[in-house]
């Protein structure tokens, strides 16, 4: 990071530091870009540098069918605002999205599993955008100054430039709670989302059932809820549910989904995405998160093989039955990746099946000629 370029842009901040209160206007027009010698000039120069350090990260995904896919979601939603903000797929198996006040749009991985359709995923980028729209950091920003807590909101900003590049889960969720948004930036930001998602055809009940399923979630899952990233950014959620469900309810209004465009659109990474997950071994969540999406979509391999990886890792009184009934699902599906084949040899030697770990090895050479790891596993079936 550019650390000296990064100064000068605090520098503006701070030189504003004395200039009294502004109201804020109501929207941000579309095309706005504050003069950089005002606050929010500063806040954008700010992540400005951040956003062209994330540009060459390598946790951000190039995937071109999938960033074309988020792209349409984003004009579709932001309509004549779809110019100003850009979005990056980062790299991180939690459920977390973020808006910066200049526009750049992250979402992780983990949230893009999670969400079963293109309705639920334009809950989220429709919610993070009712932010921008309303100018919601700068707003905190200014809130900080007036509390003399300016120090710390410089030093959060340097901080938030760097996430998704490196911290660690525990300190991105430290960060993020001490650059929440206020209660009543929450509620305007889901109000705002509900109405764009509205305009641009989606169901809106997609908000409450994203909320739904993440408290369910936490619910099975081993993390203690003060270390979710999510629930530090985003307080109350059973507040929120309500909320968002009632507001749903009241008009009948569209009802577009897109299961299938948001499928395709994840096709290129989603076997990628199913790996990070397993690598968490939060294995109670994960089998949280696999059971939803079979849910909506039976026949589907990877899912399978996501699921029997789950209890294969696991390895419970019980689980490797379980992990081969679900390999033996995945295969069903023309989807399924070669490894549920690995998988089953690993699984037989356990079990102390050689001849059934042959067979499955065998399968495993046919789907997959060129594995790299041939010579290991034969070497596995001779001991
Ligand atoms: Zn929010």
């Amino acid at each position: 990071m550019n650390r000296r370029g990064f100064g000068c842009a605090l520098c503006a901040l701070a030189a504003m530091r004395a200039a009294g209160a502004q109201t804020l206007s109501e929207f941000v027009e579309p095309g706005h870009r504050p003069p950089p010698d005002t606050d929010e000039g500063g806040l954008w120069g700010l992540m400005d540098r951040a956003e062209r350090d994330l540009k060459t990260s390598r946790f951000v995904v190039r995937d071109r069918a999938l960033n074309a896919y988020l792209r349409e979601v984003v004009c579709r939603l932001g309509k004549d605002h779809c110019p100003d903000l850009r979005l990056y797929v980062v790299r991180t198996p939690q459920f977390n999205a973020s808006m910066a006040p200049n526009g750049m749009m992250q979402v992780w991985t983990g949230l893009l599993l999670r969400c079963v359709d293109e309705a639920q995923l334009a809950a989220i980028l429709g919610h993070e955008m009712g932010h921008y729209l309303r100018r919601h950091t700068l707003e905190r920003y200014r809130d900080a100054r007036d509390k003399s807590n300016f120090g710390a909101f410089l030093s959060l900003g340097l901080a938030v430039a760097g996430v998704g590049l490196a911290g660690t889960v525990a300190n991105l969720a430290l960060l993020a709670s001490t650059f929440a948004y206020s209660r009543e930036q929450e509620h305007e930001a889901d109000r705002i989302g509900l109405e764009l998602m509205a305009k641009a055809g989606y169901t809106r009940i997609a908000a409450a059932e994203v909320w739904e399923q993440l408290i369910a979630e936490l619910a099975a899952g081993t993390v203690e809820r003060s270390q979710s990233v999510l629930f530090a950014t985003h307080p109350e959620p059973e507040e929120r549910l309500g909320a968002l469900r009632a507001a749903a309810a009241q008009a009948g209004g569209a009802e577009e989904r897109g299961l299938e465009r948001h499928r395709t659109g994840l096709a290129a990474v989603r076997e990628l995405i199913v790996r990070d997950e397993l690598s968490l071994r939060q294995y109670g969540r994960s089998e949280v998160v696999f059971d939803r999406l079979l849910a909506q979509a039976p026949g589907d391999g990877l899912l399978w093989y996501g699921k029997g990886e789950v209890y294969r890792l696991r390895a419970e009184p019980g689980d490797l039955a379980r992990a081969m009934e679900a390999y033996a699902r995945a295969l069903e599906s023309r989807e399924a990746p070669p490894d549920t084949h690995r998988s089953i040899v690993m699984v037989e030697l356990k079990q102390g099946d050689k001849a059934r770990a042959q067979a499955a090895l065998d399968a495993y050479l046919r789907a997959k000629p060129d594995a790299a790891d041939a010579g290991a596993l034969r070497m596995l079936l001779e001991q």
